[in-house]
């Protein structure tokens, strides 16, 4: 198939290199410096909602977060990574050096057979030539490639955005950056950024924030066990409501896979972010994989499944329809 347009923008994180030299030909002098960074999650460590920074002799830091209200997270480590971005895991010596990094400093120790849960990922930092993987910039770079002679109104060529690292913290600052460097591109983009002013989907939350709309989901659905009302308005926010839409009782949110998670709540997972399979809902879209046990996923990779290829809703619903 053939896409045609004004611009492209190559936000393939880790893999941004490998787009602009394997997909599109282009040669860059800029490249990212791929650092791998892995945390370990453990039963809860502490009471209390507060979070530590833990300072290390060897100068990085390592934080220790409360987690999915049961858990404690620690993080992260600093590992130059130079192999397939998609093929990353911890290894047993990041896992004992964010051990030995707690037990430096909490009475309880902890040890890799404590770990229940990890995970990494590759960092996709602007190489900057920075001698250590730590010290490397975490600001992002931008840049346009423009093919000759091409203008807004020009066919038969497209300007090519490129992002060289970034941090989700900046995603805003670097969303708008991004559209002021193509506005000369594109006669559509016109004016100031706007988006400082404005609430992500589900976050205009109103007068008295997160306090005010946990205590309007319990009124309108007074059926959910409280670690469940709360979890959604810590998840969706005011879009919670679009989840529990007209149940008027626990039944009326469909077939239950564990942890509260009910059919409504992977319906709407399907339908409005993206979730393909029982993995993406338990670990992409939510961690809800760390309470749900192995029989309940199973469930709900079948649920998935029926709903992907036809079957109704927990109210009669129509079949999801997928993005292919
Ligand atoms: C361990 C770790 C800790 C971090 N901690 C923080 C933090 O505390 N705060 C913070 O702000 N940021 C943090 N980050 C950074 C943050 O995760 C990234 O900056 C952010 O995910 C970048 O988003 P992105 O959309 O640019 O890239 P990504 O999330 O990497 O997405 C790139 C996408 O491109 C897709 N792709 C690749 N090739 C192709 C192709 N050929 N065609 C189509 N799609 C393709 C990939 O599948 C992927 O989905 C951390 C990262 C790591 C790894």
């Amino acid at each position: 198939r053939t896409v045609r347009a004004r611009a492209l923008v190559n936000a393939a994180g880790p893999w941004v290199d490998r787009v602009l030299r394997d997909r599109l030909g282009v040669a860059t002098t800029k490249h990212v410096r791929m650092v791998k960074g892995s945390h370990i999650v453990v039963p809860r460590q502490f009471d209390g909602e507060q979070a530590y920074i833990l300072q290390n002799p060897d100068r990085r830091i390592v934080f220790v977060i409360p987690y999915e209200q049961d858990f404690t997270l620690i993080g992260t480590t600093d590992v130059p990574w130079t192999s397939d971005p998609g093929q990353v895991e911890i290894s047993p010596e990041e896992i004992r050096y964010l051990c030995d990094s707690v037990n430096r400093y909490f009475h309880k120790p902890i040890a890799p057979s404590d770990v229940v849960w990890s995970y990494a990922g590759v960092r996709p930092l602007y190489d900057d030539a920075a001698q250590n993987a730590s010290a490397v910039t975490r600001d992002y770079v931008l840049d346009v490639d423009v093919p000759d002679g091409v203008s807004g109104a020009t066919p038969g060529g497209a300007p090519l955005l490129s992002i060289f690292g970034g941090k989700i913290t900046t995603y805003r600052r670097l969303a708008e950056h991004a559209l002021e460097k193509l506005a000369p591109y594109l006669p559509v983009v016109t004016g100031a950024g706007w988006t400082a002013d404005q609430p992500l989907p589900g976050g205009d939350l109103g007068p008295g924030g997160f306090d005010a709309v946990l205590e309007r989901l319990r009124a309108d659905a007074p059926f959910l066990p409280e670690r469940t009302a709360w979890r959604l308005a810590r998840n969706y926010g005011t879009r919670a409501w679009a989840i529990i839409g007209d149940a008027r009782k626990m039944a009326d949110l469909g077939e239950e896979f564990g942890a509260g998670l009910t059919a409504r709540e992977v319906d709407y997972l399907l339908r409005e972010e993206w979730a393909e399979t029982a993995d993406d809902i338990l670990w992409r879209r939510s961690r809800l994989g760390l309470h749900v046990g192995r029989d309940d996923a199973a469930r709900l990779e079948r649920y998935v499944n029926a709903r992907r290829t036809g079957a109704p809703g927990p109210s009669g619903q129509a079949p999801i329809a997928m993005a292919s």
